[in-house]
């Protein structure tokens, strides 16, 4: 009970806030500092936040840049790119995770001029067509049920307002740190609760429990499934932009395993790294890329403290056992072939869509509000849309990247990167 963390703010209702510690979220009080915000980073002890963290950036800047070990890559990292001098080597961070590892230590500003390191489409969040929120939204306004959701999904904006603006006007919407909150809600409240699930494979086999569960026990509980799978966007990528190698997730491969990412390289001949989420993880995981570019043989499994060949087939079992796939947009990209997860026709009642016969007008691509996501998703720096900071910013975002934590705009904002 002596360890106090830092974790970050992301929700504030009364006394209690949502407290991420590195991606995992938990409640925490807020009575003994009153004056804290959201995007705040605090100290957490036994349950309370205790004190504000000022300048934590920096921090974390200084602990990797006087960090032996992370020199001593960077070293070889140095000597590997100097082999490519005559050219820049272009790396995506698939994953909005690695993103915010590089900005927050600074990872880019001791990198070789010549590599680059790109952020990617994995933020599920981000890539949450605007019509399945409004699917949420219908619920609310229809049916009277109660709509559950993670945090960051409530202020993305959608033709249609956000989550956010419904709840001030009265809809019932709650912000969930997981899908078994929204069960319990289900199983105690009177209500009906639709869940809005979003994510990847990370997060879809526990949606996919609570659908069991709830078939079993629970028929108030039913689901708006926005959940991607990632290996179509990764052909995506590889077949659309000029990157010579992938940094991937390594939470993913820890469910899936690593025969996707096998399979999706080899048809792309390029280098691919299965890599974890510390500094260390990340500078190694470049230098392995580094290393298969140059043609040596190494490990393509950086993350092999987390990850087994054979991923964790109990998830996968449950998430077969719940979903099928489907062709969906992935917002501000395109359409992908058979990257939705939806649920199966036995599981057809706890599908909120079936059972409250929700239907929106489709928008697609949202042209005309100068928004850059669409490239943002791709490689570009946030710095370079004209809205960045200015008539965009997290306080009033006009993107998604500008709302949620594994954003690259609002990972930008936040800790400034170069
Ligand atoms: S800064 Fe805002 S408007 Fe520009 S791309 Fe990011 S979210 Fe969109």
């Amino acid at each position: 009970m002596c360890v106090a963390t830092v974790g970050l703010v992301v929700e504030i209702q009364g006394q209690r806030a949502l407290v991420d510690f590195s991606g995992a979220l938990r409640e925490v009080s807020i009575a003994l500092l009153p004056q804290v915000k959201i995007d705040d980073h605090v100290m957490v002890h036994a349950g309370f936040a205790a004190e504000i963290v000022q300048d934590v950036s920096k921090l974390y800047r200084e602990m990797v840049a006087s960090d032996a070990r992370a020199g001593q890559i960077l070293d070889a990292i140095g000597e590997r790119a100097k082999k490519f001098s005559d050219r820049q080597i272009r790396i995506m961070n698939f994953c909005g995770s690695h993103e915010h590892t590089t900005v927050q230590y600074g990872l880019r500003e001791l990198l070789p001029a010549n590599i680059e390191l790109l952020s990617g489409p994995g933020c599920p969040v981000c890539v949450t067509a605007a019509e399945e929120i409004a699917l949420g939204m219908e619920a609310v306004w229809k049916n009277d049920v109660t709509l559950t959701t993670f945090g960051d999904l409530v202020r993305v904006p959608t033709p249609w307002g956000s989550l956010a603006e419904l709840r001030a006007s009265g809809g019932d919407v709650r912000v969930v740190s997981d899908v078994q909150q929204a069960l319990r809600l289900a199983r105690t409240g009177k209500k009906e609760v639709v869940h809005l699930a979003v994510g990847f494979e990370t997060t879809a086999p526990a949606t996919a429990a609570a659908v069991v569960e709830a078939a079993a026990e629970v028929p108030s509980f039913s689901i708006i499934s926005a959940h991607r799978v990632t290996p179509p966007a990764m052909r995506y990528i590889l077949a659309n932009h000029a990157v010579e190698g992938v940094l991937c997730p390594g939470h993913v491969a820890m469910i899936t395993g690593l025969g996707p990412f096998h399979a999706i390289f080899a048809d792309f001949s390029k280098p691919y790294v299965i890599c974890g989420f510390t500094p260390l993880d990340v500078l190694q995981g470049i230098l392995l890329l580094l290393q298969q570019l140059a043609g040596l043989p190494v490990t393509r499994n950086q993350y092999a403290y987390a990850v087994r060949e054979e991923g964790n087939t109990v998830a996968r079992n449950l998430m077969n056992e719940a979903f099928s796939l489907t062709d969906a947009y992935w917002r501000h990209i395109d359409v992908l072939p058979a990257s939705r997860l939806v649920l199966r026709e036995k599981y057809q009642y706890f599908d909120a869509e079936y059972r409250f016969a929700l239907q929106v007008p489709p928008v697609g691509k949202e042209k005309g509000r100068h928004c850059l996501c669409e490239n943002i998703l791709q490689g570009e720096n946030p710095r370079k849309c004209p809205h960045f900071a200015t008539g965009c910013t997290p306080a009033q975002p006009l993107g998604p990247c500008m709302v949620s934590r594994e954003g690259a705009c609002l990972i930008c904002y936040n800790k400034g990167r170069s």
